[in-house]
């Protein structure tokens, strides 16, 4: 049983291992966008955002089983589908784009990492421009940068010498407030933004490099104001730093609009991290930049990670790449996110908990409010929403800072089915109470 299960995790696991649910739920199967628990009930599964092609791929599972039994080594030898795979990759970026180099590792985490390494390394500088309530990942760098209370321990006072933290550009809740197509809301973060870089050049800590997500993930999806990731951009290079998007979550297709989320605010970055959806499951991850940037290391010593960048990982990369053309992700992400938050908005005119509906294509979060005015978060109702969702059959999840909102990430394959039936699930909790 899952009360079994828990005990003897308890017994052998760290304390700090996560779980979700106060009674979590012991999982035997994914099969698409669906989880089946021991009982052999089933789910549909709205969180699980590294399955992107869906839970129990057979094309994912015939190249693992193929490749590790022909070849898996490490990257010192020579072997062909590194190159291919980086070269699928490379191809995937917007055509204007001047960044022709990849760097493979094992997970978000490690590319973040590396990312963070790679903009010290080019620029001699040290200091690295994060947001407030951003998650980058739990490795020692990753987690200096990560600013969520939520997640990571370092108070703004014990935070690495090394790490400035900018505001974040929420429109909902932030410094500055307004509708979407208001321009001067992201003018005015931008322009902050700024300020922060002077202020750091005058203290004799220049910027090396800015990171975010390209939509605010931990913040609950949440959309950028328009203009600022182009001004925000500008403004780093013209401080001669170098600009990092985050798109372990948001990049491979999710948003529906672009295969990058970065495509949404019509820029390049100079360093892209990505990871989770690259192996549906499958521990891939990675850093796309420039020559000039990833040259930096070698002045600096190798780059070599035993697995990243292996024939079984790269061979899983190109078969996660292969489904996702033949099975259109893209466009379900975009239509079944549509769906989605049609389905949300039209909950929104009836049941006044729920507030801002964030979010793109399959990144989406629906804020739970006490009030629309003040936008009081209502985090105890979200959790006890959430569980009685299991109850029938949704498994989501809360997000951000304030534990409000409902994160609704999917796997890409999910129908329009499982869509409407989730959004039913959510009216009848939402009447019947929970
Ligand atoms: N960046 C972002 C935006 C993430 O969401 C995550 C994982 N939640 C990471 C980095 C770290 O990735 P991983 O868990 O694979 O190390």
């Amino acid at each position: 049983t899952s009360a079994d299960e828990q005990r003897r995790r308890e017994q052998i696991l760290a304390g700090a291992q996560e779980r979700y649910y106060e009674h979590p739920m012991q999982i035997q199967r994914g099969w698409r966008h669906h989880l089946v628990d021991t009982t052999g009930r089933a789910y549909v599964d709205l969180v699980n955002n590294v399955a992107g092609l869906g839970h129990g791929h057979p094309g994912v599972a015939d190249a693992v089983d193929r490749q590790i039994r022909i070849l898996n080594t490490n990257s010192r030898f020579l072997y062909h589908e590194l190159a291919e795979y980086s070269e699928r990759l490379l191809a995937l970026l917007p055509p204007d784009s001047p960044l022709d180099t990849v760097m493979l590792v094992n997970s978000g985490s490690e590319a973040v990492d590396l990312a963070l390494r790679l903009v010290q390394a080019a620029t001699g500088r040290k200091t690295v421009v994060a947001l407030r309530e951003a998650y980058h990942g739990w490795t020692t760098a990753g987690d200096a940068v990560t600013t969520s209370a939520y997640d990571n321990p370092y108070a703004l006072d014990t935070r690495p010498e090394w790490v400035h933290v900018a505001d974040v550009p929420n429109r909902f809740r932030g410094t500055y407030r307004g509708a979407a197509e208001d321009r001067s809301v992201g003018a005015r973060y931008a322009a902050d933004l700024g300020a922060d870089l002077d202020r750091l050049a005058r203290r004799g800590r220049p910027a090396a490099g800015f990171i975010c997500e390209s939509v605010l993930g931990n913040a609950g999806g949440v959309l950028l104001p328009e203009g600022y990731l182009a001004d925000a951009y500008a403004r780093v290079r013209a401080a001669g730093g170098l600009c990092i998007a985050d798109e372990v979550q948001v990049g491979f297709g999710r948003t529906g609009s672009g295969f990058w989320g970065f495509e949404r605010s019509a820029v390049i970055p100079d360093l892209i991290a990505i990871a989770k959806p690259m192996g549906n499951g499958f521990p891939i991850g990675g850093v796309i930049t420039s020559r000039a940037v990833a040259d930096a290391l070698t002045s600096q010593g190798q780059f070599f990670s035993s697995t990243g960048g292996n024939p079984l990982s790269c061979r899983v990369g190109l078969a996660v790449l292969d489904a996702m053309e033949a099975e259109g992700t893209q466009r379900n992400a975009r239509e079944i996110g549509r769906r989605l938050a049609a389905g949300f908005r039209a909950l929104a005119e009836r049941h006044g908990i729920i507030g801002p509906i964030h979010g793109e294509g399959l990144y989406l979060g629906v804020e739970l409010v006490r009030d629309r005015d003040t936008l009081e978060p209502a985090a105890q109702e979200a959790a006890a929403i959430c569980e009685r969702l299991r109850e029938l059959g949704v498994i989501v999840l809360t997000t951000s800072e304030r534990s409000n909102v409902l994160k609704v990430k999917p796997p890409l394959c999910i129908t329009a089915e499982s869509a409407d039936y989730a959004v039913a699930a959510l009216d009848r909790v939402l009447t019947e109470g929970w």
